[in-house]
Parts: structure tokens; sequence; C-alpha cells
């Protein structure tokens, strides 16, 4: 147990952590380009909030939550996702009152208990974004338009955009109707949680992961033949931007996502070659969440891409990714004056903007040399008791084995006199 972490949970470490560094750079990056800044919520929240904004007939809310009663006899939950904790802050830090749309984006981890296997963890993290108080089309089209430029950026390849209307309240109250009547003609093959859904919220059967709910749903009314002239107008809005920005997508009346406050427009980025946990992104708009919570009627979008999947999907295509931080001079030494020496002139280079490493170890010289190969040294320089006398020394370039004579007190302008001649 002491060296075992809990299932479903993962060690972030070098170098794979610098490819999340580089991940959450382009993430941060494109939202700032597109007018969206950070939002930090907390980790936990009442679970109430849970209950209510993603929705008590949902799998997340049903089967996945990590809930406890804290030392205030409260009761808590570990956020299974960012929607909730951003509509939340939205009401009660007054957001309604900026200027609107109220454009935001987070990086967070997320905890469901679910079966852990490739894709699917305990302890994820969602880089989302949501956006309050835009009911347009304009903006559906604007946070799919994100993902995509965010995947295209990356390099990412062989992903399909998957979009669908699931209409409003209006539309699909006639439309649930039509849903439980097909479903009660096979009410005996429905898995447990499903008969428990029936009345309540049929259209979560549609979402339902057991294989014979799966194979009814196939076969099921769809909702997007169903909508409201309203809900049309909106969808056939966002497709026109989507085509004007030639963004791909494909028509997929089977999505209709796993909580309950969606309305209008969903969709989901899938890709083509991580076997069963293939969405790497899914999102849509909820127009009746901020009301659900107790803010005023505001309505709202935005998505959820897994970044975990987002990785397993990089690598499943090869993806190469230069990760590793290579130091660009590493400062050998014999003896102890030139110990000293090399210690000063890593910390002024390290202030000058340079990744410098020298000996931790102890090691010999010739050990050093060998060390600083290892780790990929663009330069390297030996100092011993001459070298501290003469205030110089050579500069070996580690890839090309050529030397050149340097001051040590000039040293951070010579590395900067040849990286502008490299460029
Ligand atoms: P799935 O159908 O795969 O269970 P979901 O509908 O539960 O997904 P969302 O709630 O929409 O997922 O979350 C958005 C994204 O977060 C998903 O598309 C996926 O990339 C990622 N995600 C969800 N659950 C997990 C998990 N347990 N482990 C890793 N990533 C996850
Ligand atoms: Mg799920």
């Amino acid at each position: 147990m002491l060296t075992k972490a809990p299932r479903g949970t993962n060690d972030i470490f070098y170098p794979k952590s610098n490819l999340w560094q580089y991940l959450e750079t382009k993430m941060r990056s494109v939202c700032s380009r597109f007018g969206y800044s950070e939002i930090m919520t907390p980790t936990f929240e009442h679970t109430e909030l849970f209950l209510r904004g993603v929705g008590d007939t949902t799998d997340v809310v049903e089967k996945q939550m990590y809930t406890f009663t804290d030392k205030g006899d409260r009761s808590i939950t570990l956020r299974p996702e960012g929607t909730a904790s951003v509509a939340r802050a939205f009401i009660e830090r007054n957001m309604y009152a900026n200027p609107l749309p109220v454009k935001q984006f987070y990086i967070i981890p997320c905890f469901r208990y679910e079966k852990p296997q490739a894709g699917r963890l305990r302890e994820f993290h969602q880089f989302g974004v949501e956006v309050f108080g835009s009911q347009n089309p304009t903006i559906d089209a604007e946070i799919i338009s994100l993902v995509h430029m965010l995947l295209s950026e990356i390099g990412l390849k062989s992903v399909t955009l998957n979009i669908n209307s699931i209409g409003c309240p209006t539309c699909r109250k006639a439309y649930n109707e039509k849903l439980i009547a097909y479903f009660k003609e096979h009410y005996d093959t429905l898995c447990d949680t499903c008969k428990s859904r029936l009345e309540r919220n049929p259209l979560r059967i549609l979402d339902c992961k057991s294989p014979i709910c799966g194979e009814l749903a196939k076969d099921a009314p769809k909702l997007i033949d169903h909508i409201c002239e309203e809900c049309s107008t909106h969808f056939e809005g966002v497709k026109t931007r989507l085509d004007a920005l030639n963004i791909p997508y494909v028509i997929n009346p089977d999505i209709v996502r796993g909580l309950d406050y969606y309305t209008k427009t969903v969709f989901e980025f899938v890709a083509e070659d991580i076997g069963a946990q293939s969405t790497v992104c899914g999102g849509g708009r909820y127009d009746g969440l901020v009301q659900e919570l107790g803010g005023p009627e505001t309505p709202g979008i935005g998505f959820a891409m897994g970044i975990e999947r987002l990785i397993l999907t990089l690598e499943s295509q090869g993806a190469n990714f230069d990760v590793e931080t290579k130091p660009d001079i590493y400062i050998s030494s014999i003896g102890d004056a030139a110990d000293v020496e090399a210690e000063k002139l890593v910390y002024i280079l390290r202030g000058a903007g340079f990744y410098a490493e020298k000996d931790r170890v102890g090691r010999s010289l010739k050990a050093q040399m060998k060390y600083a190969d290892k780790i990929g040294a663009a330069y390297t320089i030996v100092l011993g008791d001459d070298e501290v006398t003469s205030r110089s020394a050579e500069l070996k370039n580690m890839q090309t084995g050529e030397k050149t004579g340097v001051q040590l007190d000039a040293l951070a302008d010579a590395l900067k006199e040849i990286n502008r001649g490299e460029e």
C-alpha cells in the first residue's frame, strides 16, 4: 500500500511533465487568442451542486462521485467535472453583471469512481471552456473552432467532429414521450439503471454504457428529427459557420452527452485510433443550467477535453515531441577552486536565461564529460586551475566537437552570440 498509488491515479513526471507543459501552453495560448480568461475553482464543492448541476439521473452522479462527509458534517464531493463549479462561480461572483458573454477556461484535475482502464482514470485532467450570456449560434461555432485550432496546432490527426442538436425543453417534451413509448416496448431488456430512468429521464438511456441498452438505442427515435423550428434554425447557424471556417463535421444523431443540462448543440471530437475510450473532447449548450442553480436566466455553452486521452491519441499516432530539457551548457571542473568558479558561472548563466549545469555528485572529469553528453548538453567547458587564473577556457560544441576560446567573465554574452548566429 505504502508504495502503490491508488487505483486509477497517475504520477506525471519528466519527461512526460514537459509534454503536459507544452500542451497547457498551447491551450492557454489558443484561449488567449480567442479571448478566454482562466478561472480557478475549488477542487471540492458542496455535493448538492453536482446533484443539481450535473443531474441526479446521470452516470456521473449515480455511480461515480467521490463524496464524503467532512468534519463539519457537510457533504462534500471532489469535482467530477468543471462546468457546475464555473456556473456556481458565475452566479456567486456576480459575473452576470460583466459585459456578456463571459468567456473562461480551466485546466483542472477531476475525480470519478470508474473502472480504470486505458483512457479512463479515477483522477484525470480536463481542459475546458465555458461561455455564459450568449444564445447566439456563432458562439457554438467559436468554441468548436477553438478546439479545432488547438488540435491542428498540436498536430493531432484522425479526429472526427460529431455534432448534433438535442433540442430544448419544448421539443424534448414531445420527443420524450415517443422515446418512453419506444423503450416501454423493450422494457424487459433494459438494464436495471435504465429501467429506473425510463420515466424520469429517458434520454439518459441513449447514453447508457451497457451493450444491450446500446443496441436498443440504435433504433430509437432520433431527437434531431423532432426538434422545433427555433432549435433547427440555431443548428443551421452553427453548421453555416463551421462550413465557412472549413471545419469538417459529421452529423451524428446518436450523441446525447452524459450530463443532464445539455440543450441544442452537442458535439464530440472522436479519435479514430485509441480504441474504446475515444472521445477526446465533448461539449454542448446548457441554456438551463445557470437558472437551475439559482442564478438569472443565462444561456451557456462549453466543452471539456480529457488531457490523458489527448496524450493517448497523440502517442498512438506516433507524434514525436522533443520534450526533453537539455542543458545549454555543462561546466566541468577539476579541483576545488575550479568547482567554486563553476558554481559562480552556472549561477550567472542561469540568471542570464540559460539552462546551465555542473557536477553535483563529485564525478571525475572523465565521468563529468560522459554525464554532460548523456544529458544532451549543447556546449561544455572544462575548468582547471589554469582556466581560473587566466579567466579563459575552451567552449566545446558537443555536436560538432568544434572548440572556441571564451572569456569566463563574458560567457553569457558568448552564448548569446552563438544563439544569435544559429537563429
Ligand atoms: P465517456 O463517455 O468516455 O465516459 P463522458 O461523457 O463521461 O465520457 P465528459 O463528462 O463529457 O465525459 O468529460 C469530457 C471529457 O473528459 C471526455 O470526453 C474524456 O476525454 C474525459 N474523461 C471523462 N471521464 C474520464 C475518465 N474517467 N478518465 C479520463 N478521461 C475522462
Ligand atoms: Mg463517463
